[in-house]
């Protein structure tokens, strides 16, 4: 069977979206998941665009050792050494470089003419070509440029060096017919085709980025580029996840295999979501917690008789069986341990004991620690800022009456390592504490977007508060749980604090193909 490589930008092109910043411990985190999903290819981020982004790309490079590590660069020497110096400990050292080929692109944004570009293209390409075994070259906007200037620059840049073309539906603007037809027509027209990896990469502005993935492969695309949850600016990029149970559900149809490992979409997933503070939506395909829900009478009937009445895809297939038996009070640190190895977690003796001290407490007031609470509960060790000055919440405290003003009392540890004890009143118990904690903090902020959700089922699920804040003009998004809601949305509005104090979070957001 003919083999789809995916190449993952969750990490760059979903990383763009408004109000996601990953700091460099979650983006580690995601990578490793990826790699255990099977990518191909993880695209890292962009060193070139800030220090913090060439730290997580070149921490990466060196962890990651099954699949592939690239960076994204722009069409110039400066980028491409700096891109070397973060991928150069890679085991197949990749390169993306770009340059946009639309006429709209090419005369207003770079003021360059079509031969100008052609020639930056081939330097750049042959100039990378000399430290890098892989070079992929993406025609930004490929696909609202001129069929024939494509065709010309694409033969260029392979006779330069490229080993992979790269064709986005930057914009999201193509129909599945008419990119099928653009990756047949490069096919049958550029030379050297059949020696390089064509590669598909779909914005879903129109809502077709799934069925444009898809007609691309259909016409000889080698590669398609994605997100998970299809994460990405505006309307996002084409769901990995949905083009890999497409292409498994319906391979009567396509023929085609990825390396993909199905059974790890769920896990993949809910990381994604977790860390970047993005909710998926109920009814999304594939991933949506509503994805395998049966509600109507006459289907759960059908269910029931046979689940292949109205069932197409089976939890279990993307690794969202029934969760093995929660944990409590009485479970031991053995059982704790296990537990967290078949939940696919690798923690060190000092983060697990950690980790088990931060479950007894929630168990003495949580009957059951479900698998989603676990998840939660492991991964925030994995992610904790060690040896950082930041902001830590000892004690919040709200007087709230229907007839009294909401007063709300925090006590925290301050980067400078005192203890302060803040006072302040506001409309409602939330806002009194938000605004207790702005008398704490330095710095100017403002609340962009505040939401609770609850992480499991039942009466003493934990709470997970996301706020978006503006700090000093800048957005952060920062999120915490805790058993009660005021509790994880003050704990969530300190966590945004801290990253824009620890900064280590890449918000460099350049430019995307
Ligand atoms: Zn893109």
């Amino acid at each position: 069977m003919r083999k789809i490589d995916i190449f993952d930008t969750t990490l760059r092109d979903g990383e763009q979206a408004a109000g996601i910043n990953l700091n460099t411990a979650e983006k580690i985190e995601i990578a490793r998941q990826l790699e255990k999903f099977g990518v191909t290819i993880i695209e890292a981020g962009f060193p070139a665009s800030s220090p913090g982004d060439f730290d997580a790309v070149q921490r990466i490079a060196n962890m990651v050792k099954n699949s592939t590590v690239t960076g994204l660069a722009r069409a110039m020497k400066s980028d491409i050494d700096r891109s070397w110096d973060a991928l150069r400990g890679a085991e197949q050292p990749h390169l993306h470089i770009f340059l946009a080929t639309s006429p709209i692109h090419m005369e207003y944004k770079l003021m360059k003419t079509p031969d100008q570009v052609v020639d930056i293209a081939v330097e750049a390409v042959k100039y990378a070509s000399k430290f890098f075994p892989l070079v992929q070259w993406s025609a930004e906007d490929a696909f609202r440029s001129d069929k024939e200037f494509l065709v010309r620059i694409i033969n260029q840049v392979i006779r330069a060096g490229a080993t992979t073309i790269n064709v986005p539906d930057t914009v999201g603007y193509a129909t599945p017919a008419e990119y099928g037809a653009l990756f047949k027509y490069l096919k049958e027209n550029v030379t050297g085709i059949e020696k390089v990896k064509l590669s598909a990469h779909c914005h879903d502005d129109l809502g077709m980025a799934t069925a444009n993935t898809i007609a691309a492969i259909e016409n000889g695309a080698d590669q398609i580029e994605g997100t998970i949850n299809g994460l990405g600016e505006r309307a996002g990029n084409v769901a990995i996840e949905e083009i890999a149970v497409a292409l498994h559900i319906r391979k009567d149809i396509y023929g085609v295999q990825t390396d993909l490992k199905l059974n790890e979409i769920k896990r993949t997933s809910q990381l994604v979501s977790q860390l970047t503070g993005v909710v998926i939506q109920p009814n999304k395909a594939i991933v949506g917690k509503n994805a395998f829900a049966h509600e109507s009478g006459i289907h759960q009937d059908g269910m029931l008789k046979n689940r292949e009445t109205y069932e197409i895809i089976t939890p279990e297939l993307i690794g969202a069986t029934v969760e093995p038996l929660a944990l409590g009070k009485h479970s031991g640190r053995h059982a704790f341990s296990d537990r967290a190895i078949t939940m696919g977690f690798d923690l060190s003796d000092e983060k697990l004991n950690e980790a088990f001290v931060e479950f007894k407490k929630l168990a003495d007031r949580k009957k059951e620690i479900t698998a989603e609470d676990l998840f939660i509960l492991f991964t925030d060790q994995q992610i904790q800022y060690k040896d950082t000055p930041i902001y830590k919440l000892t004690n919040v405290q709200v007087q709230y009456g229907t007839a009294n003003t909401p007063t709300a009392t925090v006590s925290a540890i301050v980067p400078t390592g005192e203890s302060v004890t803040v006072e302040a009143t506001g409309s409602g118990s939330v806002e009194a504490i938000f605004n207790t904690l702005e008398n704490l903090v330095k710095g100017k902020v403002h609340i962009l977007d505040y939401r609770v959700s609850s992480v499991s089922k039942g009466r003493d699920a934990l709470a997970e508060a996301v706020v978006n804040l503006s700090i000093n003009g800048q957005a952060i998004t920062g999120r915490d749980t805790a058993q009660d809601v005021l509790e994880a949305s003050a704990k969530a509005y300190l966590n945004a604090v801290n990253r824009h104090l620890v900064n280590d979070y890449v918000g460099n957001k350049v430019t995307s193909i």
